[in-house]
């Protein structure tokens, strides 16, 4: 089995994740929940769970580049490019989405913001792939597929049109 063969494809990901999310509304775990998706990669898997789970309102779109609490370490430059939260926050039960879960800061640094508009109810995450590393205290609720990663392997997510990921090794490089 090659390392491609080990990921499952991203409709099948968002299937499960589609089926998760629909199982625990049933069994009334989440009340009318508010989808927001982290900038970049969760906004298009956000948008494909809106509209799989057939939500009627607007998609929540979540920048946290200033959040990041090791963007200077990183390198990377906090770019200004606001969120977008239309809806009050205050009281929701919200399914906050990304593609990948790895160490969680992102995840953390997106609670941060999102306290920033208000008080949920309840934050639950959804991501397509869940790889170990994690460095904080956070998992995801439903992921599509959980991964154990070499510490030189990356998961090349691409997005909406078409819909794509595939192992990359940097040793390969
Ligand atoms: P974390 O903050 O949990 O370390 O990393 C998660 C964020 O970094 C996600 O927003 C995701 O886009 C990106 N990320 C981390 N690891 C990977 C990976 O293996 N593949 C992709 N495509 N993104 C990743
Ligand atoms: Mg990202």
């Amino acid at each position: 089995m090659t390392q491609t063969d080990r990921l499952l494809p991203v409709n099948e990901a968002i299937d499960r994740l589609e089926a998760q999310i629909r199982s625990d509304r049933q069994d009334g775990a989440l009340v009318d929940p508010l989808i927001v998706g982290i900038h970049t990669g969760g906004v298009w898997v956000a948008d494909a769970l809106h509209r799989a789970l057939g939500c009627s309102e607007p998609l929540g779109r979540l920048n946290i580049t200033f959040y990041r609490d090791d963007f200077n370490t990183l390198g990377l430059h906090p770019q200004v490019s606001p969120s977008d939260l239309s809806v009050d926050v205050d009281g929701r039960d919200i399914i906050l989405v990304d593609d990948v879960l790895f160490t969680g800061r992102t995840v953390r640094a997106a609670m941060n913001e999102l306290f920033d508009y208000g008080r949920p109810r309840r934050i639950a995450l959804a991501v397509l792939y869940q790889r170990d590393g994690r460095e904080l205290p956070i998992c995801a609720d439903w992921a599509g597929q959980e991964l154990n990663l070499g510490p030189d392997e990356q998961i090349h997510v691409d997005g909406p049109d078409p819909m794509t990921a595939r192992l990359v090794s940097s040793k390969e490089s």
